[in-house]
């Protein structure tokens, strides 16, 4: 690939959504180049989070978090199973341990049928022992059809689709500007040696993940104006030392405000499992990927309220990652305010056509990828 050149489409960013753009793009037949500041694909969130293909029952009925959640699940399975990725349908429980819970759990299932969430039933406290004889709960949810993927192999896969139909990459290229030449864009790039270089291309998909503010700053957007400023909140995990204690994903009842889906137990392809993420806002941009052990104690009593026989020995410190939280315009983002949609913005209103910017996108993105891949391309076309 030469330094300097051409493409229909640049996508900013090689996460699971920038691969997702990439390979649904080219499949539709247009010269695509992806720039990632990394040295490879998947460094970013995509690598950092709970590999969960979700079903689709938490986000307000409408949003694009629950028709692209809903149709990304369906997508998803199908994707994983065609291209050989890794993964396992392993259902998941949502359990409620009192009165209140269990009046959630109701709610939530009316919303999931909203969404049009398939297969998810209130059931039996007995069935859902029979399925996890170390929960505890007085009402429960069964999703059949949320589980797990390996996110590293489906990046993989992306990445090999959008090959084969022609993408090219530009690793170790950071996008440091972007201006309007002509009827298109100037993308100015630095690589890993500090040199300057410039792509062009009529179209640009900011797929920048915990920066798409930033890239978005750089086409003239006043990001604190449009409400694009992504607040950082981190979400940390504790690992169980203790195999066995559950081998499904097993979830209490979610936050309010939906901050997070509070402390749940998510398996892993292997057998093991993790506690987590909580919600822990950050106060600046630094990605400050350590685990605070002093949080230990919090995950131990929120787990243990459904989880039997969980001894505090059973933790240790595991990965974090960063969610990209949006908030109104101006204002900060707190654990009370409400969570915001997905942003996937065509910013041709703004005077920037052929701009689409990616804001916001955090869980379920994994799961939706394929599918804000289809939003961003019926955009472009
Ligand atoms: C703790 C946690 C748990 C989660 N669990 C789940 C889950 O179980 N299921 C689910 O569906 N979703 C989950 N998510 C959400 C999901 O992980 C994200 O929505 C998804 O990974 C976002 O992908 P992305 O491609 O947008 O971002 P990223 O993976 O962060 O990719 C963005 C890429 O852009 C690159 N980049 C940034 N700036 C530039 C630049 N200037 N030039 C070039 N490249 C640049 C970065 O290096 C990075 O590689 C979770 C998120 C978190 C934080």
């Amino acid at each position: 690939m030469s330094e300097t050149g051409s493409w229909d489409v640049v996508v900013v960013g090689a996460g699971v959504v920038g691969l997702a753009c990439s390979a649904e793009l080219s499949s539709r037949g247009l010269s695509v180049l992806c720039v990632e500041r990394e040295a490879r694909a998947g460094q970013g969130t995509s690598s950092r989070n709970s590999g969960v293909v979700h079903a689709g029952m938490y986000y307000p009925t409408g949003t694009l978090k629950a028709r692209l959640c809903v149709r990304g699940n369906a997508s998803m399975w199908s994707y994983v199973e065609a291209h050989h990725v890794a993964h396992a349908r392993t259902g998941k429980l949502i359990v409620a341990t009192d009165v209140a819970g269990e009046q959630k759990l109701h709610d939530l299932l009316a919303r999931a049928r909203q969404n049009g969430v398939a297969e998810l039933e209130l059931v039996p406290v007995a069935f859902a022992r029979s399925l996890e004889p170390n929960v505890r709960c007085r009402a429960a949810l069964w999703s059949p059809r949320t589980g797990i993927v390996d996110a590293h192999a489906l990046m993989h896969a992306l990445a090999a689709q959008a090959r084969e139909g022609g993408a090219d990459f530009a690793f170790h290229h950071a996008l440091a500007g972007l201006e309007r030449r002509g009827a298109g864009w100037a993308l100015h790039v630095i690589d890993a040696r500090g040199e300057r270089s410039t792509f062009e291309a009529p179209r640009v998909v900011n797929a920048a993940g915990l920066q798409a503010d930033e890239v978005a700053a750089l086409a003239g957007i006043d990001v604190d104006e449009a409400g694009y400023r992504q607040h950082y909140v981190k979400g940390n995990y504790f690992r169980l030392r203790r195999r066995g204690l559950v081998s499904r994903l097993v979830y209490p009842v979610p936050e309010e405000g939906l901050a997070g889906l509070g402390v749940h137990v998510t398996v892993e392809l292997d057998g093991a499992a993790k506690l987590g993420p909580d919600v822990e806002p950050l106060a600046g941009r630094a990605l400050a990927y350590g685990v605070d052990e002093s949080r230990e104690e919090s995950f131990f009593r929120a787990a243990a309220t459904y989880l039997e026989g969980l001894a505090r020995e059973d933790l240790t410190p595991d990965q974090c990652g960063i969610r990209p939280k949006l908030a109104r315009p101006h204002v900060a983002w707190t654990p009370g305010e409400p969570a915001r949609d997905f942003v996937i913005a065509d910013e041709r209103a703004r005077g920037l056509p052929g701009l689409v910017n990616l804001l916001g996108i955090e869980s379920p993105g994994l799961t939706a990828s394929l599918e804000i891949a289809r939003e961003v391309a019926d955009l472009l076309r």
